[in-house]
């Protein structure tokens, strides 16, 4: 009955605890974007440290429930080499038996649910029982809710569309009016052109954003050159910016190393940044895009010198749709691009923060974690001995 994804999710373990006699219970769902094995619920005490907590596939008892599509008892996890310890290590709680069934649908196994420390005796086949039944229907109330929360886009963008829908309305009627002067008309042709640049924009950013929200998007794999793309960036944006009288500035750290993504998603990422950084900014106003690596990870900020964001405003800049009202009420836009770099730099294991002072401007920054580096292969020598020729 519900269509809250974390409310069933809690519904279902509580279900799941009371129906085994067990003293806790998760749920572990595959994230659609990474194909991972996560927390996504849990019963106990310290949910908020275990949710989240990714399970490798291979080597954890879910990954082989999920890959067997199976149910498992597991009487002693201590004598089962596939118990991943990471989470009991991570937290005061300490698994002792297990029962797991994964979440099935009609086309694909989706997670597993699990039932942690029978109270009284060992697992039996009843419990296996009741827990595949609880499964059953979980599995089909969790795509139900993933399915709405789709829904609930749509019902979003369709709201979003009557805006200038009914403003192309508008101008084609006046356009029919005889007496209009040409001035006049001219100006209906040049909001015509300008709605109707808004909505194909607002279509393709709303595929982009239904396919990452979906897990639909693929994400390339590959260790790209991030000078290189930020340079092809300036240049792109480089005409707008000009027609402002804006000043790019681009500082980059020395031997930046190679982050592994997707070229073509982050050039998506910063291509908005820097659009919102002209579209924001004030005429002779300037940009700096930055890059460096700090932590394990490439940090890279595109600060401007714009009217800054207020307060009330700047935690609502990455939700869908939100624009700041616009008191000169010339800047385009629909309000889905920061969202979808979110999801993008989100995607790539990295954040995508702003910091904002109003009158002065605005810093948006991001990170990319980088690849731990690979140990130094280690040659030895034997006294008198010589190293091998490459
Ligand atoms: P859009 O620019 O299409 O409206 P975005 O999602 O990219 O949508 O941005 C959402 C809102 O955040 C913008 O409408 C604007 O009000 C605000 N914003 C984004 N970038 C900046 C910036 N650099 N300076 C000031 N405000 C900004």
């Amino acid at each position: 009955s519900t269509l809250d994804l974390s409310v069933l999710l809690r519904q279902v373990i509580g279900a799941a605890m009371e129906l085994t006699e067990t003293e806790a219970a998760s749920i572990l769902l595959i994230d659609p974007h990474s194909g991972e094995l996560r927390f996504e619920a849990i019963t106990s005490a310290e949910r908020s440290e275990m949710e989240g907590i990714v399970v490798p596939v291979e080597g954890s008892i879910a990954g082989w429930i999920v890959t067997h599509a199976a149910p498992l008892i597991v009487p002693d996890v201590t004598r089962d080499t596939r118990f991943f310890r990471a989470v009991d290590q991570r937290t005061t709680f300490v698994t002792r038996s297990l029962l797991g069934v994964p979440l099935r649908t009609r086309e694909k196994t989706i997670g597993v649910l699990e039932a942690i420390n029978k109270r009284h005796g060992s697992f039996r086949d009843e419990d296996v029982l009741a827990l595949e039944a609880l499964a059953a229907q979980a599995a089909v109330a969790i795509q139900n809710a993933r399915l709405f929360q789709q829904s609930d886009l749509i019902a979003e963008m369709v709201h979003e569309l009557r805006t200038p829908l009914a403003s192309l309305t508008a101008s084609c009627h006046l356009l029919q009016r005889p007496e209009l002067p040409e001035d006049r008309r001219l100006e209906i042709v040049h909001t015509i052109q300008a709605e109707t640049a808004r909505l194909t924009q607002m279509t393709s950013d709303f595929l982009d954003l239904a396919r990452l929200e979906s897990g639909r998007a693929r994400f390339r794999r590959e260790l790209f050159n991030l000078p290189e793309l930020i340079m092809e960036c300036v240049g792109i944006v480089q005409p707008q910016a000009g027609e402002r009288d804006l000043t790019m500035r681009v500082e980059l750290a020395d031997d930046l190393p190679r982050p592994e993504g997707d070229r073509g998603k982050i050039k998506q990422v910063l291509l908005n940044l820097l659009t919102n950084a002209v579209k924001y900014n004030c005429d002779f106003g300037h940009i700096l895009v930055r890059a460096r690596v700090q932590e394990q990870a490439l940090h890279v900020e595109v600060e401007d010198s714009g009217r800054g964001i207020a307060p009330d405003d700047l935690p609502h800049v990455f939700e869908k749709f939100y624009r700041v009202t616009d008191a000169e009420g010339w800047t385009q836009g629909t309000g889905l691009g920061l969202p979808i770099a979110q999801k993008i730099v989100e995607n790539h294991g990295g954040q995508l923060t702003v910091r904002s002072t109003p009158g002065e401007g605005t810093t948006f920054a991001f990170t990319l974690p980088l690849p731990a580096p690979a140990a130094a292969p280690i040659i030895t020598r034997q006294p008198g001995q010589r190293l091998p020729r490459r």
